[in-house]
């Protein structure tokens, strides 16, 4: 994003830099951890504004029983109730996981300013994999970066699934 677009949403706060992405991708990382342990798939998401973490989400899919509980919106609804409000254009999100259609609609419908996953998803992820939803002329598009220790959030799935095969 260049300055002029910056200055036409009213973003004054600096982007993250990459020390930052790697630090909060790991706090996101440890949110996939949580779920794991409750067996469930292991993704996480962290809400960061001004480079502070202000919302936290992991998969509850199967421990909540609802379609809903993807950590992308658990983490944009506890930002929401953290900053007591819906806009969230100052904000980042930080995924292990690229998000999926319904994930990507609720980041557009926050207003989220940056995104930031881990490792692509080939069947769901509609920021880059299936479909590119952030770059279809919504009235906002948050900018995506994928790859963010990429390896590390991979491989936490791959240790899942394969754990998930064996029992
Ligand atoms: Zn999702």
């Amino acid at each position: 994003m260049d300055w002029r677009e910056r200055k036409a949403r009213g973003i004054t706060r600096p982007d993250p830099t990459p020390e930052e992405r790697e630090r909060f991708m790991r706090e996101a990382l440890t949110e996939a951890q949580l779920a794991m342990h409750d067996g469930e798939v292991p993704i996480g998401a962290v809400v960061v504004r001004d480079g502070e973490v202000v919302g936290r989400g992991h998969n509850r899919r199967e421990t909540g029983k609802n379609a809903l509980y993807h950590a992308e919106v658990l983490a944009i609804d506890e930002a929401c109730k953290t900053l007591g409000g819906w806009r969230l254009w100052e904000c980042d999100l930080y995924v292990t996981l690229e998000p999926c259609p319904m994930c990507a609609g609720a980041l557009i419908n926050a207003r989220v300013r940056h995104v930031y996953y881990g490792a692509k998803d080939e069947k769901a992820g509609s920021v880059e994999s299936v479909t590119k939803l952030f770059d279809l002329p919504y009235n906002h598009r948050p900018t995506a970066e994928g790859g963010i220790l990429e390896e590390e959030c991979g491989a936490l799935l791959t240790e899942f699934f394969e754990t998930l095969r064996q029992k």
